[in-house]
C-alpha cells in the first residue's frame, strides 16, 4: 500500500491554514516548513491604444509537503539510511537516531520536503502525520484546510477519485521522483519550466 496526498489548486485560495496547522503541530521554528504554499502568478496589462486595456494577469496557490514519492531522490542521497521509505505504507521518513544532519536529503528533493532542525542537528519532514493516522485521522493539514482543497490516502483510491496529474509551475516534473500526488490543474495553471509566471512569495516558503 503506497499513501499519497491530493491537492486542488482550482479551490486553494492561499489561506494557508494548512502551513500553519502543521507548523503547529509539529511544534516548528521560524524557517522551517513541512508544508508550503507556493502563490505563482505572471501575466501583464498591455495598453491597446485606443482606450482599451487587454490583461493576462494569472495567480494561483500550490500546497505541497512530501508526497512520499516512488523514486525518492532524497533516500538515494543519504549517506547514512536515515531517510527511509517504509515498505508498509510508501511514507518517507528518517531515523532520528542515526541522521548526520548533513542536508543531502534537502539537497537533492527537488520540493524541499526535509527542512534541518538545527537546533539539534536533525534533519525533519512530513511523516504523514503518523500519530494521527494510527488514531483514525487524517493529517492535520486535511483536516484544517477551509475549502477541503487537501486529501490523503491510499494513493490507488485517490487516483480512481482524481485522476493521475502531478504537475504544475512552479513544481518540478514528475518524471524526476514519481511522487505520490494528484493535482486538480486550476484554470490558469501553467506547464512545469513555464516562464509565464514566478513565485511571488519566496519569503513564506
Ligand atoms: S518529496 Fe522529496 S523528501 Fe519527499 S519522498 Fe520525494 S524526494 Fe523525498
Ligand atoms: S541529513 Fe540525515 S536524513 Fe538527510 S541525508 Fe543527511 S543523514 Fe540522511
Amino acid at each position: 500500500m503506497q499513501l499519497g496526498f491530493y491537492v486542488d489548486t482550482e479551490i486553494c485560495s492561499g489561506c494557508k491554514a494548512c502551513m500553519v496547522s502543521c507548523k503547529d503541530k509539529n511544534d516548528l521554528n521560524v524557517g522551517r516548513n513541512f508544508r508550503r504554499v507556493y502563490e505563482y502568478a505572471g501575466g501583464s496589462c498591455t495598453d491597446n491604444g485606443n482606450g482599451v486595456f487587454s490583461q493576462s494577469v494569472f495567480a494561483y496557490y500550490t500546497s505541497i509537503s512530501c508526497n512520499h514519492c516512488d523514486i525518492p531522490a532524497c533516500t538515494k542521497a543519504c549517506p547514512t539510511g536515515a531517510m527511509h521509505k517504509r515498505p508498509e505504507d510508501g511514507l518517507v521518513m528518517v531515523h532520528d537516531d542515526i541522521c548526520i544532519g548533513c542536508s543531502s536529503c534537502a539537497q537533492a528533493c527537488p520540493y524541499d520536503a526535509p527542512q534541518l532542525d538545527e537546533a539539534r542537528g536533525k534533519m525533519t519532514k512530513c511523516d504523514g502525520c503518523i500519530d494521527r493516522l494510527n488514531a483514525g485521522k487524517q493529517p492535520m493539514c486535511v483536516d484544517s484546510c477551509i475549502h477541503r482543497a487537501l486529501d490523503f490516502g491510499p494513493i490507488d483510491e485517490l487516483r480512481a477519485k482524481y485522476g493521475d496529474t502531478a504537475e504544475i509551475a512552479p513544481l518540478p516534473s514528475a518524471s524526476i521522483t514519481k511522487p505520490n500526488l494528484i493535482l486538480r490543474v486550476h484554470p490558469d495553471g501553467q506547464p512545469v519550466g513555464s516562464g509565464a509566471g514566478s513565485v511571488v512569495n519566496p519569503n513564506e516558503v
